[in-house]
């Protein structure tokens, strides 16, 4: 069998299933040099010079991520939000970005706070119609949109396949933010995209002891090159130690999204018939207004992430959230621990998330525990 013909999940087990040229070692070194030998003749032939540019403990990491993708190559970053915000950095100043109203909110208040003074203007839409995308792309002057799918933290599906004709028609790159579907769900590069994102702090880390962000590209084009300078210029590097873990997370990231899909799926069909939840927002429900869509181009699951409406408002949801006993009441996402949030707390009080939301992130516990817990804190 060729690697090429191995499946995703078997390439991420065997993170490509290289092993330690020197000692056979099934699990590669981590590489700690900071600097790297000239030759005599003051050549750099072995390729490295100095680890801001060029880290071997990235190799691994990156070629999996660009298997799992399907790209050309990818970059690991210190965050996602350094890695999300290299692109924007990267863009000729006076370009006009779209992007969509429901975002992570952290990567919204920063293009509004930092983009805008950067040189570039942002126009912030329903990006789950893409009527409203077509109106608002401006051909010629439009360099990128930037959509997130699904997005936070009402789980709002975008189509990338139709995003990236509208961005192509009018000249423009389409970047996914796919943190939450990880490519075990959707392939974005695939669909069309020509950038995908991750906060591979999330699902592709795993264990909620990594900040880290990547980007993977569909081609090694002159954009790219801009990317792998902003980063090696711009300094926004990963630690070797936490490139190390992140590979670590990325071997088991298939059953673990698996079972993350299946619990979440298994809680929104339980707690959607709960006298005091006002909604379940999770694309897996028929009901969902993304369903459709999420349906087409997400494969194996629709993720692991969810929200709730409380009935009851503000109170009665940070209320609810604090009987939970096995869910852990904290931000972030993407680890094997269940986490819940009260959303409009982390976001402030400009953010177009209902104040009686929570944000359930389903870790890999035995799901009839979740469902236990939440029902009983919902209850009281
Ligand atoms: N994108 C999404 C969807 C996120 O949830 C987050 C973090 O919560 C980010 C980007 C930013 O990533 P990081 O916290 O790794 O900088």
């Amino acid at each position: 069998m060729t690697r090429t013909s191995l499946h995703p999940a078997t390439l991420a087990a065997q993170a490509l299933g290289s092993t330690d040229a020197t000692t056979g070692g099934i699990v590669l070194p981590i590489y700690t040099a900071t600097t790297f030998l000239r030759d005599p003749d003051n050549q750099y032939r072995r390729g490295r010079s100095y680890a801001r540019a060029d880290n071997p403990s990235y190799d691994q990491p990156q070629a999996l991520l660009t298997a799992l993708e399907g790209g050309a190559a990818s970059l690991l970053f210190s965050s996602g939000m350094a890695a999300a915000a290299s692109v924007f950095q990267s863009l000729p100043r006076g370009s006009h970005v779209v992007a969509p109203q429901i975002m992570y909110w952290g990567l919204r208040s920063w293009l509004r706070n930092f983009a805008e003074s950067g040189g570039i203007g942002v126009d912030f839409v329903d990006a789950t119609s893409l009527d409203a995308l077509r109106r608002a792309v401006r051909p010629g002057l439009t360099r990128l949109i930037w959509v997130e799918t699904p997005a936070n933290p009402l789980w709002s599906v975008t189509d990338i396949a139709g995003s990236a004709e509208i961005a192509h028609a009018a000249g423009a790159l389409l970047a996914v933010d796919s943190t939450v579907a990880t490519p075990v769900l959707t392939r974005p590069l695939a669909l069309g995209a020509d950038l995908v994102m991750h906060s591979a702090t999330k699902y592709l880390n795993g264990h909620s002891d990594v900040i880290a962000g990547t980007l993977t590209i569909a081609r090694e084009d002159p954009f790219w090159e801009r990317l792998r300078v902003a980063r090696s210029s711009g300094g926004a590097i990963l630690g070797s130690f936490e490139a190390y873990l992140l590979l670590r997370g990325m071997r088991t990231l298939f059953p673990r999204v698996e079972r993350a899909c299946r619990s979440a799926q298994q809680i929104a069909d339980a707690i959607s018939q709960h006298p005091r939840v006002l909604e379940v927002l999770y694309p897996g429900l028929p009901g969902h207004r993304g369903h459709m869509v999420a349906a087409r181009q997400m494969t194996g699951g629709f993720g692991g992430m969810l929200s709730l409406r409380v009935r009851g408002g503000t109170s009665a949801a940070i209320g609810a959230a604090a009987r939970v006993k096995i869910w852990k009441r904290a931000t972030s996402l993407g680890g094997v621990e269940s986490l819940i949030e009260h959303r409009a707390s982390v976001e402030g009080a400009d953010s177009p998330v209902p104040r009686d939301l929570l944000r359930l992130s389903v870790g890999i516990e035995d799901p009839e525990d979740l469902v236990a817990d939440l029902q009983a804190a919902l209850d009281e």
